[in-house]
């Protein structure tokens, strides 16, 4: 084993993973070189207030840094922006650049994150149509936000609504397009759905569900957006938030076993020794859910981070974490822990016509995930109920019943 003073540790991608590995690297102590290579020319940064904050333009560019430059440099993190690796040299232990340079390493982290996907629909390329991944498409997007002016938002999914929900209340005509027959069906159960419809309409918002997108008319710009049914909807600019694209091909190109993300074991090693991955890349195992899985989440990043730079600095801390999430839309805080696919009973507690409300799912009588609206101690406790799996009653759904006098005697 070299010197680690010695080492150069490279870390491809400047996100939230890649950010927080290299944070973590120091605070544990690594001696040796740390170097970031980025594709965006930002430091690593933070994306969820992209829709939110940061697109509503109530937060500046460097609040969503991880660490500012003259942190950075203080910790002695090395930082390359607008650079792209295009090709890991495993058995030289180099990263080729699209800049034609080469660069060294001994131990190499993917932090590649993932890219969103694209629509693909005739017209889907007219330059006012945008995905919402980067500071650089808020920036296009945000040049468009003029009050009265019409916005078709493809997708009703978490970035979809949030980007309605800012967009409405700047004075924008919203209109909301979503295949399947309710809002955010992938991740939670009807109740949460429909209430979120209601806010969104209420507020505003034009929000059409089972609603097809067949591609969008006009030219260089797109002016309306074809639906299924032939009818049209008229529009100055389109947001699309679709899903995400892992961005394994570097990955998958040097050999690593690849499938819907780089593969990883609970320590964020790949199969190759000296190349760790963390982030929305990755596929790893889930002690908590007893399968593989690959997550999109803030945690998610943070967490695998941490554990890939305890790996790397010789530390045994492996990732384990329950997995959450949270998303915002008007005043509304939507928190949700575990992941309530495989349940076989739901409780609500609270009433959704309140606006504060949350759904409990259960399976084989024991609590697996929950989604909190506006309730955020009951959140805190969710998390110590899901992560022991707790064994719930109906007193679970009964408001009257304190919720913390149903975790389990210590
Ligand atoms: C609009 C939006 C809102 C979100 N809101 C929430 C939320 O409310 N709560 C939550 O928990 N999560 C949210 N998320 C998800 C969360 O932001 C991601 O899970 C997190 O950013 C993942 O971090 P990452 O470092 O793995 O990847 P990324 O943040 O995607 O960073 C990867 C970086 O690697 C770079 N890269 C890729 N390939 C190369 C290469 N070959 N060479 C050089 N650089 C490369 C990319 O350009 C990118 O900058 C949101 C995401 C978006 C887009």
């Amino acid at each position: 084993m070299s010197d680690p003073a010695q080492q150069t540790i490279v870390i491809v991608g400047a996100g939230q993973a890649g950010g927080e590995t290299a944070s973590e690297l120091r605070k544990l102590g690594f001696p040796g070189r740390v170097l970031i290579l980025g594709e965006e020319p930002q430091v690593p940064y933070k994306r969820p207030p992209l829709s939110k904050a940061f697109l509503a333009g109530t937060l500046p560019e460097e609040s969503l840094y991880v660490m500012q430059r003259q942190n950075l440099e203080k910790a002695r993190i090395e930082f390359e922006g607008n650079v792209r690796v295009t090709r890991i040299d495993r058995a030289r232990k180099r990263l080729a650049l699209a800049d034609g340079r080469e660069i060294a390493y001994d131990k190499l982290v993917l932090a590649t994150g993932g890219r969103a996907r694209p629509l693909p629909l005739p017209g889907a390329d007219a330059p006012n149509v945008f995905p919402l991944r980067t500071i650089a498409d808020v920036q296009q997007i945000r040049a468009r936000c003029q009050p009265g002016r019409r916005a078709a938002v493809v997708g009703g999914g978490f970035i979809g609504l949030e980007v309605a929900a800012v967009l409405v209340k700047h004075g924008l005509q919203v209109t909301v397009l979503e295949s399947l027959p309710r809002v955010l069906a992938r991740v939670t159960v009807p109740e949460v759905s429909a209430f979120f419809e209601r806010v969104h309409r209420e507020a505003g918002v034009d929000l059409r569900t089972a609603t097809q997108v067949r591609g969008f008319e006009g030219a260089p710009e797109a002016t309306h957006v074809v639906l299924g049914d032939g009818s049209r909807v008229e529009t100055d600019f389109v947001i699309y938030g679709i899903g995400l694209i892992p961005n394994t091909e570097l990955a998958q190109e040097a050999g690593l076993p690849v499938d819907n993300g780089i593969m990883v074991d609970e320590h964020a090693r790949t199969a190759d020794p000296d190349i760790l991955a963390a982030g929305d890349c990755t596929n790893h195992p889930s002690e908590f859910l007893g399968r593989r899985v690959r997550l999109e989440s803030v945690q998610n990043a943070m967490e695998q981070a941490r554990a890939a730079a305890a790996t790397l600095a010789g530390k045994d801390a492996p990732y384990r974490a329950v997995p959450w999430f949270w998303s915002d839309q008007y005043q509304y805080k939507l928190q949700m822990v575990g992941l309530s696919g495989g349940y076989d009973r739901m409780l609500l507690r609270g009433d959704p016509a309140q606006g504060a409300f949350a759904a409990f799912y259960l399976r084989h009588g024991c609590l697996i995930a929950a989604d909190t609206v506006n309730r955020p101690q009951d959140f805190m406790l969710a998390k110590k109920l899901v992560a022991l799996r707790a064994p719930m009653d109906d007193r679970l759904g009964d408001d009257s019943v304190p919720l913390k006098n149903l975790l389990p005697a210590a």
